[in-house]
């Protein structure tokens, strides 16, 4: 079987691996440099903790397990030579600064529990054993051990020299334009601007831009990008030792809101820089980082973090998240275009579910039994349904 894989983010990267190890013959298309889209502009947090119960929060469980053995299997693959991914299972704390808040955050640490999620209530001088740093003003708090961190970029580049390995393909620059179709109108490949690449499925794992993907190979997609910004600090000392962030943040994750709206995350990196996100806001592709989102974002994070005040923010980037208007990704084949499978739409959660979501593509292709149920990651589901209007 042959696979044409579109895009060399995260997502690609991970189906690639996958369908490559399983014998498919797999070519990556991606019109710019690989993990040149939103895998390069975002964090490489891999969180079970911002997750209500529900199919996502069961796909991160899945997810979380899977990057563990995956993480090893890079390493050993690819040699102490490869650029550490940084995978780190430092655990996420989440914290609540209003008596009001503390109440949900318990809430939905029950909950979470009930689903297998691992979750300890920290009285708020627990908190700050943990994090000597925080805010005394903190009155309540959630320590989820499974919550770890990656670099995502390395991440990307690693899954993808793994795929090499087994045979893929990756060609860079080459951007997808349209379907090639049989006689009869089915799907056998696409076209590039180069030419194009004869293949029996293709997978549409082009981020933010699945959408446009889906849309020039004949069928719609309801992919939004959704704007967030990150501001980076210079290197110093460990001072943040955990995934730390307000309990804002859950809530931001599964707004539909287009409104801007920025919630606090905090963590250092193994560089020694301190990530402090984030914002969303759908405005389109704009690329350009805001200084009135930075200031609100920096003055959410020093109220957590007082010493912050006295670092210096060296840069700010955002990226684009995949959104879904049921914030869910869609995995698996497209019935309106056999051939065509989309796994796309993972919003602000893709470094995590990548694993998962390429577990979960491999069964569909190969026919080989589900690792977990996919049915809510269907593209053809209810919640979709008054998004796919245009047939193939
Ligand atoms: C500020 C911010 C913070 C985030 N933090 C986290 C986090 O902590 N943890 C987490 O799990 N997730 C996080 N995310 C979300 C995560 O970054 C995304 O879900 C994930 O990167 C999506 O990966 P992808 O491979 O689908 O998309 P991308 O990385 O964007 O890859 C898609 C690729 O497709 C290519 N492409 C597009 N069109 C074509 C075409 N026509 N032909 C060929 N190639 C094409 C693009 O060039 C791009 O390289 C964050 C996102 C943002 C913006």
């Amino acid at each position: 079987m042959k696979a044409v894989v579109v895009g060399a983010g995260v997502i690609g990267a991970a189906c690639a691996r996958a369908l490559a190890q399983a014998g498919i013959a797999v070519t990556v298309l991606e019109r710019g440099a690989a993990a040149s889209g939103t895998s390069a502009a975002c964090e490489g947090n891999l969180l079970v903790s911002d997750k209500s119960p529900g199919p996502e929060l069961e796909l991160a469980l899945f997810s979380t397990r899977r990057w563990g053995v995956v993480a090893a299997e890079l390493a050993d693959e690819l040699g102490a030579g490869f650029p550490s991914i940084e995978y780190d299972r430092k655990g996420g704390l989440v914290v609540c600064c209003a008596a009001a808040g503390a109440t949900a955050l318990q809430d939905l640490g029950n909950r979470q529990r009930a689903c297998g999620v691992l979750v300890e209530r920290l009285h708020p001088a627990e908190a700050r054993v943990l994090e000597p740093d925080l805010t005394g003003d903190v009155v309540a708090a959630a320590y989820y051990p499974q919550d770890a961190q990656l670099q995502p970029t390395a991440a990307t580049e690693a899954l993808l020299a793994s795929a090499r390995r087994a045979g893929a393909q990756v060609f860079t620059g080459e951007e997808v334009i349209g379907p090639r179709r049989r006689a009869d109108g089915t799907l056998c490949g696409v076209a590039t601007r180069s030419g194009g690449y004869d293949a029996d499925i293709v997978v549409n794992c082009a981020g933010p831009w699945a959408g446009a993907v889906a849309t020039s190979l004949g069928v719609e997609l309801p992919v939004l990008p959704r704007r967030g910004m990150i501001l980076v600090t210079t290197r110093m000392p460990p001072r943040i030792r955990h995934k730390v962030y307000g309990d804002d943040y859950v809530n931001a994750t599964q707004s539909a809101d287009a409104m801007l709206q920025t919630s606090t995350v905090v963590e250092s990196t193994a560089a020694g820089t301190v990530l402090i996100g984030s914002s969303r806001e759908r405005v389109g592709l704009d690329p350009r980082t805001d200084m009135a989102v930075a200031a609100q974002i920096a003055r959410k994070a020093v109220a957590l973090f007082p010493f912050l005040a006295e670092t210096t923010v060296l840069r700010s980037y955002a990226g684009f998240r995949p959104y879904m208007p049921d914030h869910l990704p869609v995995i698996g084949p497209d019935p309106r275009l056999p051939g065509l499978y989309h796994v796309a739409g993972h919003e602000g959660a893709g470094i995590g579910l990548s694993i998962a979501s390429a577990d979960l593509l491999l069964a569909q292709v190969t026919g080989s039994s589900m690792p977990y149920d996919g049915t809510p990651f269907a593209v053809d589901r209810p919640s979709l349904a008054i998004h796919l209007q245009r047939a193939a």
